[in-house]
């Protein structure tokens, strides 16, 4: 055990103090030390290290989550020299760095059970997502879902998450576009599919938002960019056979912008959504509706173009049937927001802190007093605790149905 190890290297009286129990995240120990051990911090490190083979890298906790990105800092301790890590849970992996962007591994249970509640086909909406733990496992639990959005404001915690798309590509391979695109591939006899087009197919299931949530609640046409381009390619591409479309987009300047007019006549629209997928990556799409030109340049952007293209609705909000607020710390103030793209029916799901004597009564008030500032019907399905925060003071969650 690790106190058999530290036997000869802390006095005999000051052992108990070692806490056994530390958080791990992929191969980081997350330790806290008591601050008669400091000078021990190290040993301490390394008999977690010799104990645990899978661990490789120690760290020590230093002050408690704070801001709006709600991080903490990590001091470094002994094993390799980093802090980001790969983390498996509910089959779903994730790049994460526990010190740019929040992650809690002990969650895993909580989000296994409401990810399996989940009805097929259901929209879903991940507010404050994090590095996308909760998208993630509901796309292994329920690969029929219609679409999960997820939003986050720490550009960090975005990142983490686009990255781990790669990662997860294997849940996609479930996927009806996927299948769809494959068999039109080999029907054509086009060439294998480029390596990003997976991170592409993800991104129209399963789509990350670096953005702040109240943001994202507004129109939606409001994020598109207006550009003056020259018109370098109109029309000309719906008129083409499906190889020409395929060499002709190979060979495109990626600094160019491609324009669609979206009111060309006989285009095969079904058909360009493929091509689109698979010059997701290389070009600016310019894109023609109700005569103004909007340019499409980030990854977010396209894949909004994607749904246009798919004949989804585009300038109106999207509507969600089940969203998730995992932001604990002031999620009720996020609620406008969440009843704001909230189908009839909805399920919502509401963290929060709250003082243990005030459980479940007042995390009950909190929402029932904002629907009714904002005019909103709902019934409380469930009020559960969710672990413990601080002493006294407990994580719940508040599931809800907006009728
Ligand atoms: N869901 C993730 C998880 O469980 O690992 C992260 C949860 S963390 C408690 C809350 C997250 O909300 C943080 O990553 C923070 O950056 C993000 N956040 C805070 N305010 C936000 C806002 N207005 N819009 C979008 N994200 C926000």
């Amino acid at each position: 055990s690790i106190k058999d190890y530290l036997e000869n290297e802390i006095p005999k009286y000051k052992i108990d103090l070692v806490n056994r129990s530390f958080e791990i995240v992929g191969d980081i120990a997350i330790i806290e030390v008591d601050d008669e051990l400091l000078i021990y911090e190290k040993k301490i490190g390394e008999a977690i290290l010799k104990v645990n083979n899978s661990i490789k890298v120690v760290l020590k906790k230093s002050g408690i989550h704070k801001g709006e990105f709600r991080t903490q800092d990590l001091v470094y301790v002994t094993g390799e020299n980093r802090k980001e890590t790969i983390y498996t849970e509910n089959g779903v992996k994730l790049y994460v760095n526990p010190e740019t962007v929040y992650f809690s591994a002990k969650l895993s249970t909580e989000r296994e059970k409401l990810m399996e509640k989940i009805k097929d086909n259901s929209n879903v909406l991940v507010m404050f997502s994090g590095s996308g733990p909760y998208s993630f496992v509901a796309l292994r639990k329920k690969p029929n879902l219609g679409k999960i959005s997820s939003v986050e404001i720490n550009p960090e915690g975005h990142k983490y998450a686009l990255e781990s798309l790669e990662l997860n590509k294997n849940l996609l391979k479930k996927s009806k576009t996927y299948l769809e695109l494959l068999m039109f591939l080999r029907e054509n006899n086009l060439p294998v599919f480029e390596r990003s087009l997976i991170k592409n197919l993800n991104l129209l299931k399963i789509n990350f938002i670096n953005d702040d949530v109240r943001k994202f609640t507004f129109e939606e046409s409001k994020i598109m960019k207006f550009v003056n381009e020259d018109l370098v390619f109109q029309n000309e591409i719906f008129s083409k056979k499906i190889n020409e479309i395929y060499n002709y987009l190979k060979k495109y300047d990626s600094n160019k912008n491609l324009i669609l007019d979206l009111d060309a006549k006989n285009m095969d629209l079904e058909l360009f959504s493929k091509f689109f997928i698979l010059f997701f990556d290389k070009i600016n799409f310019v894109c023609k509706i109700n005569d103004q030109q909007y340019l499409f340049e980030t990854q977010e952007r396209k894949a909004l173009l994607f749904l246009f293209l798919k004949g989804r609705k585009f300038f109106e909000l999207e509507k969600y049937d089940e969203i998730f607020m995992p932001l604990p710390k002031d999620a009720e103030n996020f609620l406008d927001c969440a009843f704001n793209v909230a189908n009839k029916n909805c399920i919502i799901h509401m963290y929060g802190f709250v003082n243990e004597e005030e459980f479940p009564k007042k995390c009950e008030e909190i929402i029932l007093e904002k629907a009714k500032k904002l005019k909103v019907n709902l019934t409380i399905i469930s009020t559960r605790k969710v672990g413990q925060y601080a002493p006294g003071k407990l994580r719940f969650c508040c599931d809800f149905k907006v009728l």
